[in-house]
Formats: structure tokens, sequence, C-alpha cells
């Protein structure tokens, strides 16, 4: 399977030669503000899948100490991946094109929520972090 990806203003985007996996939505304050948003909804690639097919010269790249953190297009503020140590760990799936064929499988730090938030129903929560295989 071929996903892709791209940033609102379309100089960014990226393809994926594979899966997604693990898709999650978190729910805690520093989620919020990475992705402007009342949580985050992000999945694992394996990082040989990944490619970048345009505009990779226009990423702007926030990293804590750790070396985690996000990669943004630098023209329009979309947040496309995470990173660990440089390497493509994840992408946000707001910016992926269609149907990747996956959905949001767990809800974590739903107890560090938006006062303004509420929370879906049916779908597994955790008040805090999920066992990776959840
Ligand atoms: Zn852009
Ligand atoms: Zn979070």
């Amino acid at each position: 399977m071929t996903i892709s990806g791209e940033c609102f203003c379309g100089k960014v985007a990226y393809q994926v030669d594979g899966e997604l996996h693990d898709a999650r939505s978190c729910h805690c304050s520093r989620c919020r503000k990475a992705f402007s948003s009342q949580a985050s909804a992000y999945a694992l690639v394996k990082p040989g899948e990944f490619s970048w097919l345009r505009g990779e010269g226009l990423l702007t790249t926030h990293a804590n100490k750790q070396g985690v953190g996000w990669q943004f297009c630098s023209r329009c503020g979309s947040t496309l991946c995470g990173i660990v140590n440089s390497t493509i760990h994840g992408v946000t799936l707001g910016c992926v094109n269609g149907d990747p064929g996956i959905e949001l499988s767990r809800h974590i730090y739903v107890a560090s929520k938006a006062s303004w938030e509420i929370l879906p129903e049916g779908v597994p929560l955790y008040r805090e972090d999920a066992p990776e295989d959840a």
C-alpha cells in the first residue's frame, strides 16, 4: 500500500510505501499545543518506508534534548511528522491524503484533556499512557 500526505499549502509532501501502525490520539497539554487541536492524531511508520516527495527544504524542526520532536511546513505551519534523533517516527493523520486504512485505536492521557473537549464514545480511553499493543 502507498500512502501520501501533504501540508495545508501543499509545498511539502511525502509518501509511505507501506502501512501506518499504532494510530493513537493523545489528549495531553503538550500535544494540544503541537497539533493546535484538542488532541494529537498520529500513527507510526517504518523509517525505511517513508520518503519526502517535495519541499523537504521548507521543513522546520522542533525537538527536545532527547531528540524527540516534530517537523512543520515553514510556509503554512502544518505539523507533518514526528522525529526521533532526526529519523521519521510517525506521521500526523491530519496531513494524510485519503483513507490510510487505519483508525485511531486508542485515546491516551484523557485525564489531561482540555476543559472544553467532549471525549468520543465507544473508543478505548486511557487516563494516561497505554501499552503499545493496546
Ligand atoms: Zn505548507
Ligand atoms: Zn501527548
